[in-house]
């Protein structure tokens, strides 16, 4: 007798086989998993590490980063890239995907195929973190944010340029430049464009400042004043600095400062707004699936995107996909 793998999404990536159950991103707390995976910091996908009672995995750098927000699990376990986990005659291998530090993709080996889950994922070279590997599997569960074609960003060097034009821009007008970004990734990007293009110095938010302790610690050169430290105030009064700040944050109000945001979502925004993202555009969604070359793929973390990205999956390149949360799959078919 054939005995099926299980793939479902529900409250997070679920896979069993043989009674092992393992699940991915958990938004809830899970019953009956035998162990939980996390992928990265932001806390959209990082619930598992208010749970305690099963074993939660990450890479060191997801636990550090989450645990500056005070979270902490008893039972967290380190992975590091490329190391295995075995959970009956499952087997989980981390991948970098590209987002943030620390941010994993899971190929999961199963004795029916591969199944790759994408987490969130970002292909492009040259940035503080290495890219996504595109990984040959069956299954693919691929995040959705950008997953719709109106979706194509700039390169990130066009963006970096006109966020620092847009900086002296302000300063010319004796006003101080803020970017709101998220506080984890996009932040430490913003910090690197001014270091590596100006002379200016970046000041910042103490929430951005406690991440970019977790990045220096692996190594990553962020130069930075903390916004509460002597030297900010006499930069701001000076008018030669930009603030990065986290995105849902008022600042201490100050009429020089003027604030645009920096995400993906700035390609639909007025105004001051540039779409610098830690996130695949939809053709690197299209060029990273066709990579792994799966029988099915699986959208997921995109809402409506969901399906308008199966479906151009399934018309333009010829494989079946479902969003995800939609279509419990088994294996064999
Ligand atoms: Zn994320
Ligand atoms: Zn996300």
């Amino acid at each position: 007798m054939v005995i099926p793998l299980r793939i479902k999404w529900k409250n997070g990536l679920s896979i069993e086989y043989k009674g092992n159950r393992v699940v991915f991103d958990a938004q809830s707390r899970i019953l009956n998993c035998k162990v939980s995976f996390v992928t990265h910091a932001h806390t959209d996908h990082s619930y598992s590490f208010r749970l305690n009672h099963i074993p939660v995995i990450s890479s060191e750098e997801t636990m550090r980063l989450i645990s500056i927000e005070g979270a902490k699990t008893r039972k967290w376990q380190p992975l590091t890239v490329n190391e295995k986990v075995k959970i009956g005659d499952l087997e989980v291998i981390p991948h970098p995907s590209g987002h943030i530090l620390g941010s994993y993709e899971f190929e999961v080996c199963t004795p029916h195929g591969v199944v790759l889950f994408t987490g969130d994922l970002n292909t492009r070279e040259g940035r503080i973190v290495k890219p996504a590997e595109p990984i040959r599997c069956d299954v693919l569960i691929i995040e959705a944010t950008y997953g719709s074609p109106e979706f194509i960003f700039p390169s990130d060097r066009e963006v970096g340029d006109e966020m620092i034009r847009w900086a002296y821009k302000v300063l010319g007008e004796n006003k101080i430049p803020v970017f709101q970004a998220d506080a984890i990734g996009n932040s430490q990007e913003i910090i690197r464009i001014f270091n590596e293009n100006t002379n200016m110095p970046v000041i910042s938010h103490w929430r951005v400042s406690k991440v970019n302790k977790v990045y220096e610690h692996y190594g990553h050169k962020i130069k930075y004043i903390d916004i509460n430290s002597g030297e900010a105030s006499e930069v701001i009064s000076s008018a030669n600095t930009v603030i990065v700040s986290p995105k849902k944050l008022d600042l201490p109000s100050n009429h020089r400062f003027v604030s645009a945001i920096v995400s993906g979502w700035a390609l639909k925004f007025r105004g001051a707004a540039f779409p610098l993202s830690d996130h695949a555009d939809f053709p690197s969604l299209l060029n990273f699936i066709r990579d792994c070359s799966p029988k099915i793929v699986l959208t997921y973390h995109g809402g409506a995107f969901n399906e308008i990205l199966a479906k151009y999956i399934e018309k333009k390149m010829g494989i079946k996909s479902y969003p995800a949360n939609l279509t419990p799959i088994t294996f064999p078919i």
